[in-house]
């Protein structure tokens, strides 16, 4: 099943093209009739392959076959919100008119792109009851990180600095990550029995050193903080800020919104609910929303709208500043605009219905047969633990590797840290019901072979084109280099 790298198929003389004998005159070396320097120019031609043009098709078809895809098949990623991307979005982003502009250009004629993200700044913050937002940072982790920046700004502008950041153990790992990155300390407060914020602990640890609680609702066992308007109202006693991990937002779209819950601070993940694929490293794209008092901090510039005409406007005194250079990463703002509006306000309930239904079927077609040790029922994704079948000596990562032999990608693991042995599923809204049973008919099979027959598993995957990899020595030392033979 493996492919063999294009340079082995490489044969002398073969080409993927047929083009007439170049009538530009020749350079004096030879080949280049630029006027490069010398010392810039190869002494020979590069060593490529020379492969004929259907094998160059075949090739690329062949490699472009052994990823896995959400377009090919299930990807019950938790935390992550792998669905599916409408392919009309794809294409208005690739518009001759979008991708053609370039960065320099003056204002007067990027009008259009001006508009879109404009509007599409106000779309957010109507869905999540926000004031503002800004579209510069480039990922969730990024928008986070802006939020602290904002958090701290805000406190020293109101004549004092505060140094602690409050943080579920629950909580995703780019949350501490953020803070600790600002220069914050971190105080990490245990969930309750029930997964959810202990408000007796919260009360404890908050006092005005306190900058803002970082929360994650619907949180990352997939329940909602129903104690949430107390929270927001422990946090505002002190002056701190509420700081919500948006990341997860296909759960609340259309039914509820932030704002209302107390939220000051928000970041979204475009490439988790609104239209961009992701899990390939990228781009993304991390807006921030926050409340009025907080709008003065957002990064500059900002766009301006006046008289049907847009800009750019620097003059904003207490903003922290640039973070991401030009327009931010425009093809996936793009997208996410034209997803709001081809599918609007109706659409985006249906979306929140449908992430919670899916989510709240699956988990029930598998009680019974996996243990899931929070919760009766959920939101976008509940989490599952194989700790029982430790007594058969299968570790949640076998199942997850057998998992891919059935065709599936497997859930997220080991995340939460709070579950032992946690496998982590969000089915998201776009599955049907045939695909979420065919999935948990292969999990239920899948623990059954574990009682059963667990070298299977423990060998696992079988049919993919590589089994188990060495991951330390491929993140360690990847040899990504090919050498000719002799
Ligand atoms: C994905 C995710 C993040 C981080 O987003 P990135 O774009 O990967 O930086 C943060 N929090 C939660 C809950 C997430 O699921």
């Amino acid at each position: 099943m493996l492919e063999k790298l294009i340079f082995e198929k490489s044969s002398p003389g073969r080409t993927a093209y047929s083009l007439p004998e170049c009538d530009v005159p020749v350079g004096a070396n030879n080949y280049s009739p630029l006027p490069i320097p010398k010392r810039f120019l190869r002494d020979e031609i590069a060593e490529l392959p020379e492969v004929a043009e259907i094998d160059v098709v075949r090739h690329f078809t062949r490699l472009s076959q052994l990823n896995y895809s959400v377009d090919t098949n299930f990807y019950p990623l938790g935390s992550c919100t792998m669905k599916y991307n409408p392919k009309v979005n794809e294409d208005v982003s690739r518009y001759e008119g979008f991708v053609n502009l370039h960065p320099y250009q003056s204002q007067e004629q990027c009008q259009g792109i001006l508009q879109i993200l404009y509007d599409l700044e106000e779309f957010l913050a109507e869905i999540c009851g926000m004031d503002a937002f800004t579209l510069q940072p480039a990922a969730g982790a990024h928008g986070e990180f802006v939020g602290m920046l904002i958090s701290h700004a805000y406190h020293v502008k109101n004549g004092k600095r505060r140094n602690k950041i409050i943080i579920p153990d629950s909580a995703h790992g780019t949350n501490p990550a953020s803070a600790a990155m600002c220069g914050f300390d971190i105080v990490e407060v245990k969930s309750n029995s029930q997964g959810l914020i202990d408000i007796e602990t919260l009360k404890r640890n908050m006092d005005s050193d306190v900058a803002a609680l970082m929360l994650t609702n619907p949180n990352t066992l997939g329940l909602f903080e129903k104690d949430i308007l107390k929270i927001a109202e422990i946090v505002h006693d002190v002056d701190a800020l509420l700081y919500l991990d948006g990341a997860n937002m296909n759960a609340m779209l259309g039914i509820t919104r932030p704002g209302d819950m107390g939220i000051d601070i928000l970041h979204l993940n475009l490439h988790k609910t609104f239209s961009t694929p992701h899990g390939g490293g990228g781009p993304g794209a991390g807006p921030l929303g926050v409340v009025k008092k907080l709008v003065p901090f957002l990064p500059a510039p900002r766009i301006t709208k006046k008289n049907d005409s847009y800009k750019w406007q620097y003059d904003f005194p207490d903003s922290i500043g640039r973070v991401k250079p030009f327009y931010g990463n425009t093809g996936v703002l793009i997208r996410a605009y034209a997803y709001i509006l081809s599918i609007g306000s109706e659409g985006l309930r249906k979306i929140g219905k449908g992430a919670i239904i899916n989510a709240n079927y699956l988990r029930k077609k598998l009680s019974g047969y996996i243990e899931i040790p929070y919760g009766e029922r959920c939101m976008h994704e509940f989490v599952t633990s194989t700790k029982k079948l430790k007594a058969n000596g299968i570790a949640t990562l076998d199942i997850a590797k057998r998992l891919l032999d059935y065709g599936f990608h497997s859930p997220t693991i080991y995340f939460p840290l709070i579950v032992e042995d946690a496998l982590m599923i969000e089915p998201t809204d776009t599955e049907t019901r045939e695909t979420l049973d065919e999935f948990a008919e292969t999990l239920i099979k899948i623990i059954e072979e574990a009682r059963t027959c667990p070298e299977i598993l423990k060998k696992a995957p079988h049919n993919t084109p590589v089994s188990r990899l060495d991951e330390v020595q491929a993140a360690r030392n990847p040899d990504l280099r090919w050498r000719k033979q002799g």
